[in-house]
C-alpha cells in the first residue's frame, strides 16, 4: 500500500474507504468488514454518518492489529465549540470502540471551530489523535486558520474528483503542508461519470475500469481518496489499482474534464450555510 507522509510524520495511506450514507448498521458493518479483507487499512467515518458503531463492529471483528489501521472521525457542526469538541470526541471514540485516533477533522467550516480546534490540539498533544485536520475548508478559510493557530491541519478533506480538480486549492495545501484528501472521489456517480468516454478509453488500454482510472489519477496527483461502495465487487475493484500507471497523455486528457465547480454542494451560498447548520445530529 503506498502511503503518503503527513506535515507531522504520521503515514496516512493514499487510498481508503469511505462510508457516508450507509446508515444501515447491518449493511456498514458488512462493507467495512469487506473493505478490510480487501486490504483497505484507511476508514473514513463521521459522527454525522449515524455509523461510527459499525465500523467499529468490523474493526473490532477484523482482528487486525490497531496499528495496521488509520481510522479517521469528524466532529459535527453542531457539536463545534472547545467544551463540545472535547465531549463529542469521547462520544466518537466511545462508539468506534478505539482508544485513540488516527485522524479526526473538523467537517465543516461552520459554528465555533476556532474553539473546536484548540481543543483537538490539546487532544492532540495529550496523544489522543495521531494527526488533526479539516474538511471543505477552501483557500481563505484554511489559511486563515493555519495563521492564528499552533497546529497547521495535517489534512483538507474536500470534494475532488475529475469534473472538480481544485487545481487552485491544492497549491495552497501544498504550499503550506497540508495533506489534500478527496471527497466523492466518482463524483457520487454524477454526470454519468462510470460512462465518461475519455475515461472509458483510457481504462480499455490497460484492461482497467473507470473507476480504476480515476482512482489511479488521483493516487498519481498525490491526493488521498476514499471511494465508497455497499458492493463486495465493487470494493476489491477500487482496491486493484497498483499494477497500471497513467501515462503523461492520460494525465493530459483527464485534466480536461474539470469544469472548476461542483454540482453537489456550493459552500459559499448562504443556503447551504442554513442546511448545513440546521442538520442535527442529536438532542
Ligand atoms: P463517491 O465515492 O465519489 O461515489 C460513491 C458512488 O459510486 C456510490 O453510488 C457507489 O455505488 C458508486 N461506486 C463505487 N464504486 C464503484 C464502481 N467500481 N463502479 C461503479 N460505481 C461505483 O462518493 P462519496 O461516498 O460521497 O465519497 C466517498 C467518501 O468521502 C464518503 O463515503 C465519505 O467517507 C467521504 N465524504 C466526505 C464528505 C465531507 O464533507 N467531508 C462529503 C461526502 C463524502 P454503490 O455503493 O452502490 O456501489
Amino acid at each position: 500500500m503506498q502511503k503518503v507522509i503527513l506535515n507531522n510524520g504520521v503515514e496516512m495511506p493514499i487510498l481508503g474507504f469511505g462510508v457516508y450514507q450507509v446508515p444501515d448498521p447491518a449493511q456498514c458493518e458488512q462493507s467495512v468488514s469487506d473493505a478490510l479483507e480487501a486490504g483497505y487499512r484507511l476508514i473514513d467515518t463521521a459522527a454525522a454518518y449515524f455509523n461510527e458503531e459499525a465500523v467499529g463492529a468490523a474493526i473490532k471483528k477484523s482482528g487486525i492489529p490497531r496499528e495496521e489501521l488509520f481510522i479517521t472521525t469528524k466532529l459535527w457542526i453542531q457539536d463545534a465549540g472547545y467544551e463540545n469538541a472535547k465531549k463529542a470526541f469521547d462520544v466518537s471514540l466511545k462508539k468506534l470502540g478505539l482508544d485513540y485516533l488516527d485522524l479526526y477533522l473538523i467537517h465543516q467550516p461552520f459554528n465555533d471551530y476556532y474553539g473546536s480546534w484548540r481543543a483537538m490540539e490539546e487532544l492532540y498533544k495529550e496523544g489522543r489523535i495521531r494527526a488533526i485536520g479539516v474538511s471543505n475548508f477552501y483557500p481563505d478559510r484554511l489559511v486563515d486558520l493555519i495563521l492564528n493557530n499552533e497546529v497547521v491541519p495535517a489534512v483538507n478533506q474536500v470534494e475532488t474528483h475529475p469534473f472538480f480538480q481544485q487545481k487552485v486549492a491544492k497549491n495552497v495545501m501544498e504550499e503550506y503542508g497540508v495533506q489534500i484528501q478527496s471527497w466523492g472521489p466518482f463524483a457520487e456517480g454524477q454526470k454519468n461519470i462510470f460512462q465518461n468516454e475519455i475515461l472509458a478509453v483510457i481504462g480499455a488500454k490497460y484492461g482497467k475500469s473507470i473507476a480504476q482510472v480515476i482512482l489511479r489519477w488521483h493516487i498519481q496527483r498525490g491526493v488521498v481518496s476514499i471511494p465508497k461502495s455497499v458492493h463486495k465487487e465493487r470494493i476489491v475493484e477500487n482496491f486493484n489499482v497498483w499494477d497500471f500507471a497513467l501515462s503523461d497523455d492520460d494525465m493530459a486528457a483527464i485534466a480536461t474534464m474539470d469544469i472548476r465547480k461542483s454540482e453537489i454542494i456550493d459552500h459559499f451560498t448562504a443556503d447551504t450555510a442554513k442546511m448545513l447548520n440546521g442538520w442535527k445530529i442529536h438532542e
